[in-house]
């Protein structure tokens, strides 16, 4: 009998599950199925999933056997984030996120280590406290986009739900560009960036962030094009005035703080991508305004190429990216 499908670019195949599974729409007794390139993935209601912005095909899913999915054995659809083999829960009743822990153990999931959120992201390093529910090991190895990190979320931050905003950046990249990631983490602008042929001078304070963000430029093909600089972007990268022809700042909350050393980065024609936070009543404003008063005394002119949410971050906050190109008059 068809079954609804939603049908995506198997490069977005993980991401477009796990949002799926987050909307309660996926449909665990179906087998997800690949064919030339694109993905279908198995839904509960199609009507649902089309109204929330997604391409829905009828086709054939065969039934999966000899599995019991988390929900048969919760009597609900869990939710939770895969970064490689852990699973991550976000659940604030400990009894909940143990029963959800242990039903997902035993369902099929392919999982190693299923962790409980137990803080929010903190600190200089935005790192998380972990419950560790099942197994040890909190160093895994992700994919996004065809590219593999390795990252432990004990020590380092990355949040797999950015996927797709990493990857609408990343595309706007093109070869030989002079790219500035100030806050790179392990590498997830960086390394896709270097990819496309990109010289990538990627920045962070975290010495974890920076021994990961070395080892998957190498693991991924790309060292020779990402040179990466530990310490506070604001020191550490000196000798590189006027330099860049785009930087990413991906530090929402504190990103303005360091708009002076983006400028400083800056070459002639540069474009910056700015990630804030802010109030949904104008959460594009407080950033705009932050760039122009950077960059405007230092002769450029700004211009606002996209005002983008990425995602609501709390109730009426938002989490936002503005792309702008500022150039030298
Ligand atoms: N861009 C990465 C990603 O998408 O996964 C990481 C973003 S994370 C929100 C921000 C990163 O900025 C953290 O890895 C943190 O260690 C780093 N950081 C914070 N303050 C910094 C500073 N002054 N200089 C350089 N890096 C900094």
């Amino acid at each position: 009998m068809p079954t609804p499908c939603v049908r995506a670019p198997v490069v977005e195949g993980e991401e477009t599950r796990q949002a799926l599974a987050e909307r309660g729409l996926l449909d665990g007794d179906r087998e997800i199925d690949v064919e030339d390139g694109e993905i279908f993935v198995p839904v509960v209601d199609g009507d649902a999933a089309r109204a929330a912005g997604y391409d829905v095909v009828e086709r054939e899913a065969a039934e999966r056997e000899g599995h019991t999915p988390p929900a048969e054995v919760l009597g609900f659809e869990p939710s939770y984030e895969r970064l490689g083999d852990v699973v991550i829960l976000d659940e604030d009743d400990p009894e909940r996120a143990r029963a959800i822990a242990d039903a997902v153990v035993e369902s099929d999931v392919p999982c190693g280590t299923v962790v409980n959120r137990a803080s929010k992201v903190a600190g200089e390093y935005r790192v998380r406290e972990w419950d560790v529910l099942h197994g040890t090991d909190t160093e895994t190895v992700h994919r996004e986009y065809g590219h593999e990190f390795r990252l432990d979320i004990a020590e380092v931050y990355f949040s797999p739900r950015l996927a797709t905003e990493r990857h609408r950046v990343v595309e706007q990249v093109a070869a030989g560009e002079r790219v500035v990631d100030m806050f790179a983490g392990v590498g997830p602008f960086a390394v896709p960036m270097a990819a496309r042929g990109a010289e990538v001078l990627a920045c962070d304070v975290n010495p974890a962030a920076i021994r990961y963000l070395r080892e998957n430029a190498e693991r991924n093909g790309v060292a020779d094009r990402v040179t990466a600089l530990e310490g506070d972007v604001r020191e550490t990268t000196a000798e590189y005035a006027d330099w860049a022809d785009r930087v990413v700042m991906n530090l929402p909350h504190s990103a303005e703080e360091f708009l002076d050393t983006a400028v400083r980065l800056a070459g002639d024609d540069c474009v910056l991508h700015l990630y804030d936070i802010q109030h949904e009543d104008d959460p594009f404003g407080p950033g705009e305004r932050a760039i122009r008063a950077a960059a405007e005394p230092e002769g450029y002119e700004v211009e606002v190429l996209t005002r983008r949410e990425v995602r609501s971050y709390a109730p009426h906050e938002v989490n936002v990216c503005l792309d702008v190109r500022i150039r030298r008059a």
